[in-house]
Protein backbone atom coordinates (compact mmCIF):
# COMPACT_ATOMS: atom_id res chain seq x y z
CA UNK A 1 0.00 0.00 0.00
CA UNK A 2 2.93 2.18 1.17
CA UNK A 3 4.26 1.97 -2.45
CA UNK A 4 0.97 2.55 -4.12
CA UNK A 5 0.80 5.62 -2.25
CA UNK A 6 4.57 6.66 -3.43
CA UNK A 7 3.46 5.92 -6.91
CA UNK A 8 0.50 7.98 -6.86
CA UNK A 9 2.67 11.21 -5.08
CA UNK A 10 4.95 11.07 -7.96
CA UNK A 11 2.72 10.79 -10.18
CA UNK A 12 1.15 13.57 -9.37
CA UNK A 13 4.06 15.70 -9.32
CA UNK A 14 4.72 14.94 -12.34
CA UNK A 15 1.90 16.45 -13.70
CA UNK A 16 2.01 19.53 -11.31
CA UNK A 17 5.60 19.89 -12.81
CA UNK A 18 4.83 19.41 -16.94
CA UNK A 19 1.55 21.94 -16.17
CA UNK A 20 4.13 24.76 -14.49
CA UNK A 21 6.61 24.33 -17.94
CA UNK A 22 6.29 26.94 -20.32
CA UNK A 23 5.67 25.11 -23.97
CA UNK A 24 9.15 23.99 -25.63
CA UNK A 25 7.02 24.47 -29.33
CA UNK A 26 4.95 26.70 -28.87
CA UNK A 27 3.28 27.67 -32.81
CA UNK A 28 4.14 26.64 -35.90
CA UNK A 29 3.70 28.71 -38.60
CA UNK A 30 3.02 27.03 -42.45
CA UNK A 31 4.07 29.27 -45.30
CA UNK A 32 3.13 29.05 -48.80
CA UNK A 33 6.57 28.85 -50.91
CA UNK A 34 5.45 28.25 -54.17
CA UNK A 35 3.49 26.13 -56.37
CA UNK A 36 5.18 23.49 -58.94
CA UNK A 37 3.32 22.95 -62.49
CA UNK A 38 4.18 19.93 -64.46
CA UNK A 39 3.06 18.45 -67.04
CA UNK A 40 2.65 14.76 -66.55
CA UNK A 41 2.65 13.69 -62.84
CA UNK A 42 3.06 10.25 -63.74
CA UNK A 43 6.74 10.88 -63.25
CA UNK A 44 6.22 10.67 -59.60
CA UNK A 45 3.28 8.00 -59.64
CA UNK A 46 4.84 5.21 -61.98
CA UNK A 47 1.97 3.47 -63.31
CA UNK A 48 -1.02 5.97 -63.00
CA UNK A 49 -2.05 9.64 -63.93
CA UNK A 50 0.17 9.23 -67.55
CA UNK A 51 0.02 12.57 -68.93
CA UNK A 52 -2.04 14.14 -66.28
CA UNK A 53 -0.82 17.87 -65.37
CA UNK A 54 -0.69 18.33 -61.81
CA UNK A 55 0.13 21.37 -59.43
CA UNK A 56 2.15 20.69 -56.61
CA UNK A 57 2.46 22.72 -53.71
CA UNK A 58 5.36 23.68 -51.76
CA UNK A 59 5.60 25.20 -48.25
CA UNK A 60 8.27 26.05 -45.73
CA UNK A 61 7.54 25.68 -42.23
CA UNK A 62 8.50 27.92 -39.29
CA UNK A 63 8.65 26.69 -35.60
CA UNK A 64 8.59 29.25 -32.62
CA UNK A 65 10.55 27.57 -30.09
CA UNK A 66 10.93 28.60 -26.85
CA UNK A 67 14.61 28.82 -27.24
CA UNK A 68 14.48 30.76 -30.85
CA UNK A 69 13.33 30.54 -34.61
CA UNK A 70 13.46 27.17 -36.76
CA UNK A 71 12.85 27.34 -40.27
CA UNK A 72 12.59 23.93 -42.22
CA UNK A 73 12.88 24.46 -46.10
CA UNK A 74 13.35 27.40 -48.16
CA UNK A 75 10.59 26.86 -50.56
CA UNK A 76 10.91 28.33 -54.62
CA UNK A 77 13.77 31.11 -55.05
CA UNK A 78 12.33 34.33 -53.96
CA UNK A 79 13.47 36.10 -58.04
CA UNK A 80 11.08 33.71 -59.28
CA UNK A 81 8.31 35.96 -58.00
CA UNK A 82 9.34 38.25 -60.47
CA UNK A 83 8.56 35.96 -63.14
CA UNK A 84 4.96 36.20 -64.01
CA UNK A 85 4.84 33.08 -66.21
CA UNK A 86 6.80 31.27 -63.53
CA UNK A 87 10.77 29.48 -64.29
CA UNK A 88 10.19 26.53 -66.16
CA UNK A 89 12.90 23.46 -66.05
CA UNK A 90 15.37 23.03 -69.24
CA UNK A 91 12.95 20.27 -70.34
CA UNK A 92 9.62 21.86 -69.82
CA UNK A 93 8.50 19.44 -67.22
CA UNK A 94 8.00 21.38 -64.28
CA UNK A 95 7.38 25.05 -63.96
CA UNK A 96 7.89 26.94 -60.41
CA UNK A 97 6.13 29.90 -59.30
CA UNK A 98 6.16 31.87 -56.17
CA UNK A 99 3.23 34.44 -55.53
CA UNK A 100 4.64 35.93 -52.29
CA UNK A 101 8.17 36.02 -52.06
CA UNK A 102 9.08 34.22 -48.31
CA UNK A 103 11.01 37.36 -46.61
CA UNK A 104 7.64 39.18 -46.99
CA UNK A 105 5.52 36.04 -45.71
CA UNK A 106 8.39 36.37 -42.23
CA UNK A 107 8.12 40.02 -42.20
CA UNK A 108 4.43 39.56 -41.87
CA UNK A 109 4.81 37.09 -39.11
CA UNK A 110 7.30 39.65 -37.96
CA UNK A 111 10.74 37.93 -38.64
CA UNK A 112 13.60 38.97 -40.66
CA UNK A 113 15.57 36.26 -41.84
CA UNK A 114 18.46 37.05 -39.69
CA UNK A 115 16.17 36.54 -36.73
CA UNK A 116 16.51 32.73 -37.59
CA UNK A 117 19.05 30.87 -35.49
CA UNK A 118 18.24 27.23 -36.21
CA UNK A 119 17.86 26.22 -40.41
CA UNK A 120 17.23 22.40 -42.36
CA UNK A 121 15.88 21.61 -45.07
CA UNK A 122 14.92 18.36 -46.27
CA UNK A 123 17.14 17.60 -48.97
CA UNK A 124 18.66 20.39 -51.54
CA UNK A 125 16.27 20.67 -54.25
CA UNK A 126 15.67 23.41 -55.67
CA UNK A 127 12.17 24.02 -54.18
CA UNK A 128 13.17 23.66 -50.78
CA UNK A 129 16.83 25.18 -51.14
CA UNK A 130 15.13 28.26 -53.10
CA UNK A 131 15.91 30.76 -50.59
CA UNK A 132 18.95 29.07 -48.00
CA UNK A 133 21.03 32.03 -48.80
CA UNK A 134 19.13 33.83 -46.64
CA UNK A 135 19.78 31.56 -43.65
CA UNK A 136 23.73 31.35 -43.68
CA UNK A 137 24.09 33.07 -40.19
CA UNK A 138 21.98 30.16 -39.06
CA UNK A 139 23.11 26.74 -37.78
CA UNK A 140 22.53 24.49 -40.54
CA UNK A 141 21.58 21.06 -39.93
CA UNK A 142 22.12 18.57 -42.09
CA UNK A 143 22.79 14.95 -42.79
CA UNK A 144 26.40 13.97 -43.46
CA UNK A 145 25.53 12.19 -47.23
CA UNK A 146 23.53 15.38 -48.40
CA UNK A 147 26.20 17.58 -47.19
CA UNK A 148 28.72 15.72 -49.56
CA UNK A 149 26.18 15.50 -52.60
CA UNK A 150 25.96 19.24 -52.77
CA UNK A 151 29.34 20.68 -51.89
CA UNK A 152 30.86 17.28 -53.93
CA UNK A 153 32.28 17.67 -57.70
CA UNK A 154 28.78 17.11 -59.01
CA UNK A 155 26.03 18.37 -57.10
CA UNK A 156 24.29 18.51 -60.92
CA UNK A 157 24.24 14.57 -60.92
CA UNK A 158 21.90 14.87 -57.67
CA UNK A 159 19.53 17.71 -59.81
CA UNK A 160 20.87 20.25 -57.46
CA UNK A 161 21.75 23.90 -58.47
CA UNK A 162 24.31 25.20 -56.19
CA UNK A 163 23.48 28.87 -56.57
CA UNK A 164 20.81 28.37 -54.37
CA UNK A 165 23.02 27.33 -51.45
CA UNK A 166 26.50 28.12 -51.66
CA UNK A 167 26.22 30.65 -49.00
CA UNK A 168 25.48 27.90 -46.54
CA UNK A 169 29.68 26.45 -46.64
CA UNK A 170 30.93 29.31 -44.56
CA UNK A 171 27.87 29.16 -42.35
CA UNK A 172 27.71 27.25 -39.15
CA UNK A 173 27.05 23.53 -39.17
CA UNK A 174 25.53 20.49 -37.91
CA UNK A 175 26.59 17.80 -39.67
CA UNK A 176 24.57 14.49 -38.61
CA UNK A 177 24.70 10.74 -39.34
CA UNK A 178 21.50 10.07 -38.06
CA UNK A 179 18.73 11.41 -35.72
CA UNK A 180 19.25 14.44 -34.30
CA UNK A 181 17.27 16.64 -31.35
CA UNK A 182 17.64 19.89 -32.41
CA UNK A 183 16.83 21.83 -29.02
CA UNK A 184 17.52 18.73 -26.45
CA UNK A 185 13.96 18.44 -25.07
CA UNK A 186 12.69 16.26 -28.03
CA UNK A 187 10.44 18.73 -28.83
CA UNK A 188 11.88 18.91 -32.34
CA UNK A 189 13.49 15.83 -33.79
CA UNK A 190 15.06 15.35 -37.23
CA UNK A 191 14.85 11.75 -38.34
CA UNK A 192 17.06 10.35 -41.65
CA UNK A 193 15.06 9.33 -44.60
CA UNK A 194 17.29 8.97 -47.55
CA UNK A 195 16.00 8.13 -50.75
CA UNK A 196 14.85 10.91 -52.90
CA UNK A 197 18.70 11.92 -52.33
CA UNK A 198 21.27 10.80 -50.87
CA UNK A 199 20.72 12.49 -47.54
CA UNK A 200 17.00 13.03 -47.58
CA UNK A 201 15.81 13.69 -43.83
CA UNK A 202 12.37 14.47 -42.34
CA UNK A 203 11.28 16.89 -39.37
CA UNK A 204 9.20 15.60 -36.43
CA UNK A 205 7.45 18.92 -34.44
CA UNK A 206 5.39 18.29 -30.91
CA UNK A 207 3.00 20.81 -31.36
CA UNK A 208 1.50 21.88 -27.66
CA UNK A 209 -2.21 21.03 -28.94
CA UNK A 210 -2.27 18.82 -32.22
CA UNK A 211 0.61 16.79 -31.06
CA UNK A 212 3.47 15.10 -33.12
CA UNK A 213 3.86 16.27 -36.92
CA UNK A 214 5.94 14.88 -39.36
CA UNK A 215 7.30 16.91 -42.13
CA UNK A 216 7.60 14.87 -45.13
CA UNK A 217 9.99 16.90 -47.21
CA UNK A 218 9.98 14.92 -50.81
CA UNK A 219 9.66 11.76 -48.80
CA UNK A 220 6.67 10.98 -50.40
CA UNK A 221 4.79 13.87 -52.58
CA UNK A 222 1.37 13.37 -52.30
CA UNK A 223 -1.02 11.28 -49.75
CA UNK A 224 -1.29 8.38 -52.67
CA UNK A 225 2.61 8.17 -53.01
CA UNK A 226 2.49 7.42 -48.60
CA UNK A 227 -0.78 4.83 -49.07
CA UNK A 228 0.57 3.12 -52.22
CA UNK A 229 4.32 3.16 -51.34
CA UNK A 230 4.99 4.60 -54.72
CA UNK A 231 8.05 7.36 -55.17
CA UNK A 232 9.05 9.07 -58.25
CA UNK A 233 11.47 7.08 -60.73
CA UNK A 234 14.39 9.28 -60.76
CA UNK A 235 14.47 9.15 -57.05
CA UNK A 236 18.15 8.87 -56.50
CA UNK A 237 17.71 5.48 -54.85
CA UNK A 238 14.12 3.63 -54.90
CA UNK A 239 14.85 0.70 -52.93
CA UNK A 240 15.76 2.77 -50.28
CA UNK A 241 12.70 5.13 -50.94
CA UNK A 242 10.55 2.17 -50.07
CA UNK A 243 12.35 0.98 -46.39
CA UNK A 244 12.52 4.68 -45.74
CA UNK A 245 8.39 4.74 -46.24
CA UNK A 246 8.12 1.79 -44.33
CA UNK A 247 10.25 3.14 -40.95
CA UNK A 248 8.33 6.38 -41.27
CA UNK A 249 5.00 3.97 -41.00
CA UNK A 250 6.61 2.02 -38.00
CA UNK A 251 7.53 5.21 -36.26
CA UNK A 252 3.87 7.50 -37.27
CA UNK A 253 2.46 4.22 -35.95
CA UNK A 254 4.25 3.92 -32.82
CA UNK A 255 4.00 7.53 -31.46
CA UNK A 256 0.67 8.80 -33.36
CA UNK A 257 2.59 11.23 -35.59
CA UNK A 258 0.80 12.61 -38.62
CA UNK A 259 2.38 12.81 -41.80
CA UNK A 260 1.85 16.57 -43.22
CA UNK A 261 2.78 16.21 -46.79
CA UNK A 262 4.95 19.57 -47.97
CA UNK A 263 4.03 19.43 -51.96
CA UNK A 264 0.08 18.04 -51.34
CA UNK A 265 -1.83 20.60 -52.15
CA UNK A 266 -5.42 19.06 -51.22
CA UNK A 267 -4.01 17.61 -47.50
CA UNK A 268 -2.27 21.06 -47.08
CA UNK A 269 -5.92 22.87 -47.84
CA UNK A 270 -6.65 21.89 -44.64
CA UNK A 271 -3.71 23.34 -42.46
CA UNK A 272 -3.99 26.94 -41.61
CA UNK A 273 -1.56 28.92 -43.39
CA UNK A 274 0.64 31.76 -42.23
CA UNK A 275 0.32 34.42 -41.00
CA UNK A 276 -1.88 32.65 -39.01
CA UNK A 277 -0.25 29.34 -37.13
CA UNK A 278 -0.85 25.94 -35.76
CA UNK A 279 -0.23 24.68 -32.43
ZN1 LIG B 1 10.24 18.95 -53.53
Amino acid sequence: MRNIGLVVVLVLLGACASMQQPAAVERMYVINCGENHVKDVSLWTPGVNVEKPHVFGNHCYLVRHAQGWMLWDSGNADRIAALPNGLANPRGTITAFMRKPLVESLKEIGVAPADIRHFAMSHAHGDHSGNANLFSNATLYIQRAEYAAMFGPEPVKYGFLSTNYEKLKSGPTMMLDGDHDVFGDGSVLIKPAPGHTPGHQVLVVRLPKAGPVMLSGDMVHLVYSWENRVVPSFNFDVAQSGRTIDAMKEYTARTGAQLWINHDMEQHARIPKAPAFVQ
